[in-house]
């Protein structure tokens, strides 16, 4: 697979789209179009992925169901809005690799952050530090400084941001485990994003929590950025919780619920707090109102409302697109559509740019981050008004994600040919 030798022609682009066995998936989305109806050259599916064909379908069941059968869809609608999360469990633990009672879709991502925050960020006067990316997605620094805020700590002391050494962009696994080792028993939590949404780094997961573990931290990974994008082993690398958003990489449309993991080890733990709602009381006793919540050994446990169905539906769409490829495959194209997309800019003779994704695929997923000299946007605009869809980055990065799913070789090649050109 990494072996194959790129070249640069068009031929070679249009020779790799003919033998990829992923192609036919192109069908399944809507790409935007130029309004001369060609294809827009899109790139942004690691900000928002494009939509799958069938939710427009599965959207009309839902307002079909609603009309035909009022408050009685929560039972005899064709997807029932009673359990209507659980559609979602089985094929969402195969992409984060979990365990089907170890997930949960619910609320949207920021929100999870801090659910999962109250249950697994608990200061003491001696361990109440939160390790993060320097670099980390604002939403996830600000969420965790007021939690550090909340709990009557300052954030000066108590968040520590990961920083690359000098001259580098990325973090080093051995700098973040000597971070997490100089404050050893001051570390409550270690919070990374998977893949970090800045530089496109995919962090080795495993061994870092492994790492938090061995200091007694507990492990959070933001995987935004990751989920549907790299293979993830969430059980299996003993990650305490997880929480990611469906409208990047998953398709699932604008504000789409968010997904979340709590590992099988803290399910039935009585110690752990939790804010709480009647979604999350077991559901053999919901409806008899009872006074106390009684928990289940299920992530479901976490979920405070009812289904918010219409924002659920497009996952339903996607999710089936996810299984029938399955990751390996996924991740196989992304590796080589990645590589194919690096080289072409590497073959550019220009120092204007430079990626600053690592150069190896176990350390990235699918997007690559092209730093432009002296952050010079105009390059962007350029390609911009050139139509390319991708996305640009205070101070001076243009991200581009060619995602496996439905961007094509030729896709990355006309890209490549735009922005050297703009050049
Ligand atoms: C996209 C993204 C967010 C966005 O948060 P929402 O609550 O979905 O608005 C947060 N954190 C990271 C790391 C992201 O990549």
């Amino acid at each position: 697979m990494d072996t194959i030798t790129f070249e640069k022609s068009l031929a070679f682009a249009q020779d790799l789209d003919a033998k990829d066995p992923l192609s036919s998936y192109r069908d399944e989305f809507y790409l935007p179009k130029h309004s001369d109806g060609s294809d827009i050259l899109y790139f942004c599916g690691n900000s928002l992925g494009l939509q799958p064909k069938k939710v427009a379908a599965y959207m009309q069941q839902e307002l079909e169901d609603w009309k035909t059968h009022g408050v009685e869809g929560h039972f005899q609608a064709k997807n029932a809005w009673m359990p209507y999360h659980e559609f979602f469990s089985a094929k969402l633990a195969k992409v984060v690799g979990a365990q089907e009672n170890e997930v949960v879709v619910m609320n949207t991502l920021t929100a999870n952050l801090h659910f999962m925050m109250v249950s697994f960020y608990r200061p003491t006067n001696k361990r109440n530090k939160i390790i993060i990316e320097g670099t980390a997605f604002p939403s996830d620094k600000y969420a965790v400084t007021s939690q550090i805020r909340f709990h009557g700590y300052d954030p000066e002391e108590c968040l520590i941001q990961l920083r690359p050494r000098t001259g580098e962009e990325t973090l080093r696994t051995e700098d973040i485990e000597a971070v997490l080792r100089e404050h050893a028993d001051s570390v409550a939590l270690l919070m990374l994003g998977g893949v970090n949404y800045y530089t496109g780094q995919f962090f080795d997961l495993e061994y870092l929590a492994s790492v938090a573990h061995d200091i007694g931290a507990v492990v959070g990974y933001d995987l935004a950025h990751a989920v549907g994008n790299v293979a993830l082993k969430l059980h299996h690398w003993n990650v305490d919780f997880a929480v990611w958003c469906h409208y990047k990489y998953l398709n699932s449309g604008p504000g789409a619920i968010a997904g979340a993991f709590v590992h099988q080890k803290h399910l039935t733990n009585p110690d752990i707090p939790r804010f709480e709602g009647w979604w999350g009381t077991d559901k053999k006793s919901r409806f008899l109102m009872k006074d106390n919540f009684e928990s289940m050994p299920s992530a479901e446990s976490w979920q405070l409302s009812n289904a918010p169905v219409f924002s659920m539906t497009p996952l339903l769409a996607s999710l089936e697109l996810f299984d029938a490829v399955g990751m390996q495959k996924l991740n196989e194209k992304s590796r080589q559509m990645t590589a194919y997309l690096e080289y072409l800019l590497l073959q550019i003779d220009s120092d204007r740019i430079r990626i600053i994704t690592p150069s190896t695929s176990k350390d990235r997923g699918c997007q690559l981050s092209i730093q432009v000299k002296n952050g010079n946007k105009a390059l962007f605009d350029k390609i911009t008004a050139k139509g390319v869809i991708a996305d640009w980055r205070e101070p001076d990065v243009i991200r581009v994600a060619p995602v496996p799913l439905y961007n094509s070789y030729l896709d990355v090649y006309q890209f490549v040919q735009i922005l050297q050109n703009s050049l």
